[in-house]
This record gives C-alpha cells, structure tokens and sequence, in this order.
C-alpha cells in the first residue's frame, strides 16, 4: 500500500486504496487472512509533513472462539498518521505523538509504504472473542463436535472432564460424611 506524495497538487487531498489479500498480511492469533481492504484517506500538508486520516474496510477471515470455524468478518478502523522524510522528523519530533503514528517515505522520491499502520488499524478493531454467530453453540467438550451442525448424543449432565480428574485427589466420601 505505496502513496506517492508528490502526486497531489493541492491540499485537503483525497486518496482511495482498494486491495486484495496480497495489500496487507494478517498474521495474528485467531485472524487468518484479509481478503479485501479499502482505504480512504484525506490528506493535509503542513510544511515538510503530510497529517493523513481516514478510514480503513477490510474483509477479514477470523476463526471462531467456540467453534473454530472459520468465517468472515467486517471491520472498519480509523487511520490518524503523519508522513514525513525520517530526517525531518528526527529533527521536529512532536513529543505529543507516538513514534508508530509516523510513516517515513521510504526514499528520496516521497513515496510511503503505509501497510503497517494499516494493518494496525484492522487489528485493533477485530474482536477478541469472535463468534460466528450471537448463538454459536460451540464444540462439545466430550467428543469435539460441531454442535451447530447438530447434536452429538454425549449427555450433557455427566461430570466435566476437568473436574472428573480432580475427584482422586478428594478424601473418600465416608469420611467426609461421617464426621
Ligand atoms: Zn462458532
Ligand atoms: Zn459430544
């Protein structure tokens, strides 16, 4: 996702990027791929530094917490960065901005790569917790199926697991009992 800053002749300046999953890679736990990414940024320059906001869409593949399926989701984040030659802003670093909402151009041309303040924005808006639906019924914990595809004949009143391994080391009943 490459802008070219000296193709803007007067300012506020828009600039719409649309890609595919080849624009930004999504390597993150639970979250597999983008399959589509539209940017949409206004663009102000003010002396030596191009102040840049707007939006980010994207399309994203993200697995769900209870079933694991994975399924797709939308996701709208806000973008707010500066863009600026990184000698500029080595000698004009504004103590009020963090160092990761800078992007430099990456040569003399005033050409920026900004993927990864993308990618950032998409990230921060994707839930912690996706589900593929409000009533997703998630995998049952004895046999591992797919409970939305139907039920699986495990009863669900038998002890858990979890705490089936815990019974040895309680005392023998008698003893409790019978005080
Ligand atoms: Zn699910
Ligand atoms: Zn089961």
């Amino acid at each position: 996702m490459i802008i070219d800053f000296r193709e803007f002749e007067t300012f506020p300046a828009k600039k719409v990027l649309v890609g595919g999953p080849e624009k930004i890679s999504l390597d993150y736990q639970g979250v597999h791929s983008a399959t589509q990414v539209e940017v949409d940024l206004s663009i102000q320059k003010s002396g030596e530094e191009f102040f840049c906001q707007g939006q980010v869409a994207a399309r994203v593949a993200v697995e769900c917490a209870r079933c694991l399926k994975l399924f797709e989701a939308d996701v709208n984040g806000t973008l707010d960065f500066i863009v600026c030659s990184i000698e500029y802003h080595e000698a004009n670093a504004r103590e009020a901005v963090d160092a990761e909402d800078y992007v430099h151009f990456a040569d003399q041309a005033m050409r920026a790569n900004i993927v990864e303040v993308v990618r950032q924005a998409v990230l921060l808006e994707i839930d912690m917790m996706p589900l593929c639906s409000d009533d997703c019924r998630g995998l049952c914990v004895r046999c591992g199926r797919n409970l939305n595809e139907g039920d699986c004949g495990c009863s669900g009143d038998e002890i858990d697991e979890r705490w089936a391994a815990l019974k040895d080391f309680m005392p023998p009943r008698q003893q409790t009992d019978n005080k």
